[in-house]
């Protein structure tokens, strides 16, 4: 049965002599591995298609559970993003943290939103238009809010109050509570936020994909939205990503 799709190349393993797999976040199956034959040749027809991060357009033959290449065409290499050590770096966390979101998700709209979320990110990346860190905790907080860990960010879970000058996220149970209800105290799975912080996370998770990225924030703000979606993710995904641990090393 030959297939065909639009995806992203997420990841790349050599096999044999001169085939590989590569792991590909499509459009309509979400992420499969596909054989490439000859895909490490020099002269291989699909090295530009099939390369790190490249989005193509796939016609693959499916035979069992496995799909092979048929042929494939580029549409986008995000060429430039492999120039940059860090940039590299932040890009392959993002697709290891998408090998584990993923993966289990069934439903080809949420594949469709994830892979435009996935694609404006690099592409922003890559442009330079925005700050690195800021493209990070985009990514991560607008993809767990995608896979159904979105908090309720709406308003404090006790009052309803929608703002106040200060209020609590608990960020294990994805709950807001301003600073009158809020009987707590602030720590690691707590995080105090005011309210320039608590609209832009709300613009992070709720606001269409095709403004998410006008968001404009002060670089005080970026290093606590860094950690505020870093510790989302850990929390949640509860996993270490080898790939993030190198980011950080570097950055
Ligand atoms: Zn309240």
């Amino acid at each position: 049965m030959l297939l065909t799709t639009m995806g992203v190349v997420i990841g790349e393993r050599a096999y044999g002599e001169n085939d590989k797999f590569i792991d590909v976040f499509t459009k309509d199956y979400g992420i499969i591995e596909i054989t490439v034959k000859g895909g490490r040749k020099l002269t291989s027809k699909n090295a530009a298609s099939t390369a790190l991060f490249s989005y193509s357009k796939f016609c693959v033959r499916k035979r069992g559970e496995r799909y092979y290449l048929n042929s494939s065409e580029i549409e986008n290499t995000f060429y430039d993003l492999r120039l940059d050590v860090k940039k590299l770096a932040l890009a392959s966390y993002f697709a290891e943290l998408l090998k584990y979101t993923v993966l289990s998700y069934d439903s080809d709209e949420a594949y469709e939103i994830i892979l435009k979320l996935f694609l404006n990110t690099l592409y922003y990346l890559e442009k330079n238009t925005h700050n690195i860190m800021l493209l990070k905790s985009v990514f991560e907080f607008r993809l767990l809010s995608e896979i159904g860990l979105i908090p309720n960010l709406i308003g404090c879970s006790v009052c309803n109050a929608y703002s106040h000058s200060k209020m609590h996220f608990d960020i294990q149970n994805g709950k807001l509570y301003c600073d009158d209800c809020f009987t707590g105290s602030d720590g690691y799975d707590t995080i105090a936020v005011n309210q320039s912080t608590l609209s832009a996370l709300r613009h992070i998770s709720l606001s269409e994909l095709n403004i998410l990225f006008s968001i404009k924030v002060s670089d005080r703000l970026i290093s606590e939205l860094n950690k505020i979606t870093n510790r989302y993710v850990l929390t949640h995904i509860n996993r270490k990503f080898k790939t993030l641990e190198y980011f950080e090393s570097i950055s």
